[in-house]
């Protein structure tokens, strides 16, 4: 074996319970891309046995792969392409989100057809300015949703991890006066959702009938600098990302290391090679991360490459080509987390753990170290 992202669902069922007892509503577990790269199905499995009330994803695809195995829970797929298989969709009990009219229109006339009536949440922009009604929200009319049923509105924050923002009550504001406009229509038993995990973890007024939780399921911080750590806030990381060391070998000091030579050896050292590269998700440009091997901290010298990059071990190391080390983790033994990864490549924890590629397997079990 040479990499594997080792996947605690002890950990997201623990997160998960952590959260709808927090927000005292129901929970829409979020399983897009992969379950941010834990494992779609195997997760949703599992935040199902921890009593998420709904799942959410972002493709037709996916509500289509959890039907498929079988999954019944309902489903909330809220990027549905114009043009998609919508009668499949409405025959395999997906709801579906609608941002247009045009939406509206093409979902209404896929259940004329089938005879079937759609399950639809409709989006609404609160202040995000990317998905959802805005102009059009006026021109709302009941035909356009004779052939369906309304069953939620929901939106999204978009700086639900900054709380003191002012945006956040604009949008809070702005959800609840077009919540009204929905039920002056005479739409009132509906599911108002607008919460993800930054606001189910502050903001209580926010979490109406249901919050969709992500990336705190998976037991990582929304944002480690505001809101704190994972072990701040009582969360579990799920994901341990592990590789065998490819080969360990002692070279002299002074010597180039990688492709465009960027670092050099400070001295004789023994160095690692550990077989995952960008092409796995590592970020190209790490720098002050590394793995744990052997008790210790070991930085990345030099460029990280498609599948391949290299470890100062240190000269004391007993590390021997095989080994297992660790690259991120919970951080409860010393090793990076997804955060020191995150950090070091300017970019956020979400990322590290989604875009894990696919040539990385996904093992269920408990943390190993
Ligand atoms: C991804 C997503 C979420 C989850 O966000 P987290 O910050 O990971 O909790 C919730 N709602 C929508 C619409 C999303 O796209």
């Amino acid at each position: 074996m040479r990499a594997e992202a080792i996947v605690d669902l002890d950990a997201i069922k623990f997160n998960l319970q952590l959260l709808k007892k927090q927000a005292g509503v129901q929970v829409l577990a979020v399983v897009k891309a992969d379950a941010y790269g834990h494992g779609l199905v195997p997760v949703a499995k599992a935040a199902i046995s921890a009593g998420a009330d709904y799942l959410g994803v972002a493709l037709l695809e996916e509500a289509v792969a959890l039907r498929e195995a079988g999954i019944t829970t309902p489903i909330l797929a809220w990027l549905v392409q114009p043009g998609s298989d919508f009668e499949s969709a409405i025959s395999l009990d997906i709801d579906l989100s609608a941002a247009s009219l045009r939406a509206l229109t093409e979902i209404g006339a896929a259940s004329k057809r089938l005879g079937k009536r759609a399950r639809v949440h409709l989006e609404v922009d609160t202040g995000m300015t990317r998905g959802g009604f805005l102009s059009e929200w006026s021109q709302l009319d009941a035909e356009h949703v004779a052939e369906i049923e309304i069953v939620g509105i929901y939106s999204h924050f978009a700086r639900a991890d900054e709380p003191q923002e002012e945006q956040n009550q604009q949008q809070l504001l702005r959800f609840k006066e077009m919540v009204s406009t929905l039920e002056s229509f005479g739409f009132t038993n509906i599911i108002k959702h607008l919460s993800n995990s930054a606001a189910t973890l502050t903001n209580h007024a926010a979490a109406f009938d249901m919050v969709r939780i992500g990336i705190a399921m998976y037991g990582l911080s929304p944002d480690v600098q505001t809101l704190g750590t994972s072990q701040e806030l009582g969360l579990r990381p799920a994901m341990q990302l592990r590789a065998a060391l490819y080969l360990v070998k002692d070279v002299p000091a002074g010597v180039p290391v990688g492709y465009g030579a960027t670092e050099y050896t400070k001295s004789d050292t023994t160095l690692g090679v550990v077989t995952m590269g960008y092409a796995d998700g590592i970020p190209r440009v790490a720098r002050a991360a590394g793995i744990w091997c052997a008790g210790k901290r070991a930085p990345i010298i030099g460029r990280v490459s498609m599948d391949q990059f290299v470890v100062d071990l240190g000269s004391d190391s007993k590390a021997k080509s095989g080994d297992w080390v660790t690259l991120f983790g919970n951080g409860s033994h010393g090793e990076f987390t997804a955060d020191d990864w995150a950090a070091t490549s300017s970019t956020i924890n979400y990322e590290i753990v989604t875009r894990i590629g696919p040539r990385v397997p996904r093992i269920y079990s408990a943390h190993v170290y």
